[in-house]
């Protein structure tokens, strides 16, 4: 552990996951950038690995201490990429977005104190990397008369879409999706949806001829501090990767064909209540902010001592400089 003294004004040789473990990650998915950005530069897509190979390079926290006295830095300036399949920018657009979340949260059970959660998953059979464009667009199609449909119970909803790798280099595409129902969503017969009942709505939505994997999960009630830890959960599920690091850094292969299957598709929709209560910034976008994801900047900021970090190439980590 270094004091604020130290950081400002000695020039030592220390690792960020040294200094502060919670920032590991900038390690894991640094690393991974790396990777990502050989592989598009050895499949000829230049413009994507110069981009991802420059991304946050260079990083600079404010050094604040927490309740308990310890060291705790946080992210002021870095210059990221914003390339969807940079591991970086990945990792810290899904902290954005849980962030959103949970900014939102408050507000929103004011205005609905009684609302509960449930967690669906939604899945189609594998199909081959060239049919995956294709399949997500069937299955948004299929998502948008499941909303519409009668007996669709949420009020508000937030959709994520993940693909996997399987071992036969087909892609599993499918949809994570948090659901806001009414309180009375359990107890009123009228508006539950049973497991069965929900494949059926999705199979039909989807005009298919099986019976596609369908998970539907009640997340914790949701009034109260302990709880609250079951919405948590659901939500960074929700709101995680959408392709897990290992499989963009395994095969370029794979890489490019997902790069391509996946132009113009969104990762992540809101609808209904939830709309007015998160605030949707395209992805991608050069106006999203991936810098500041745990809490407004305080103002103290400004005067607080600053650490710096930049990328060691060869030892895979974030240098003290
Ligand atoms: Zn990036």
């Amino acid at each position: 552990m270094i004091s604020k003294t130290q950081c400002k004004t000695e020039r030592v040789s220390y690792g960020l996951s040294d200094v502060s473990p919670k920032d590991k990650p900038w390690d894991i998915h640094g690393s991974e950038r790396d990777v990502v950005g050989e592989s598009y530069l050895s499949k000829g897509y230049l413009s994507h690995a110069e981009r991802i190979l420059n991304c946050s390079q260079f990083l600079e926290f404010a050094v604040g201490l927490s309740d308990q006295e310890a060291v705790t830095l946080k992210l002021q300036s870095a210059r990221f990429c914003r390339v969807r399949y940079c591991p970086v920018c990945q990792w810290r657009r899904s902290l954005k977005w849980r962030a959103r979340f949970f900014e939102a949260l408050p507000k929103l059970f004011e205005d609905y104190p009684r609302i509960k959660f449930i967690f669906l998953t939604l899945t189609v059979r594998n199909c081959f990397l060239d049919q995956l464009s294709l399949t997500i667009k069937e299955m948004n199609k299929a998502w948008n008369k499941l909303v519409k449909r009668k007996q669709f119970p949420a009020l508000g909803w937030i959709k994520s879409i993940e693909v996997t790798k399987s071992e036969d280099l087909t892609a599993h595409p499918h949809f994570h999706c948090l659901l806001a129902v009414p309180c009375n969503y359990f107890t009123g017969s009228r508006l539950y949806i049973s497991q069965p009942i929900w494949q059926q709505l999705w199979r039909d939505s989807l005009k298919i001829n099986y019976d596609p994997i369908v998970n539907i999960k009640k997340v914790k009630p949701s009034i109260g501090e302990e709880e609250r830890s079951g919405l948590m959960a659901a939500v960074c599920e929700t709101l995680k990767y959408s392709v897990k690091p290992n499989d963009l850094i395994d095969s370029s292969d794979w890489l490019v064909g997902l790069t391509e299957q996946m132009h113009n598709l969104r990762a992540v929709s809101v609808g209904g209540i939830l709309k007015s209560y998160l605030s949707d910034v395209g992805e991608e976008s050069d106006t999203e902010d991936l810098i500041h994801i745990e809490s407004k900047l305080d103002v103290e900021d400004e005067q607080q001592a600053k650490c710096y970090f930049s990328w060691n190439h060869s030892s895979k980590r974030y240098i003290g400089v």
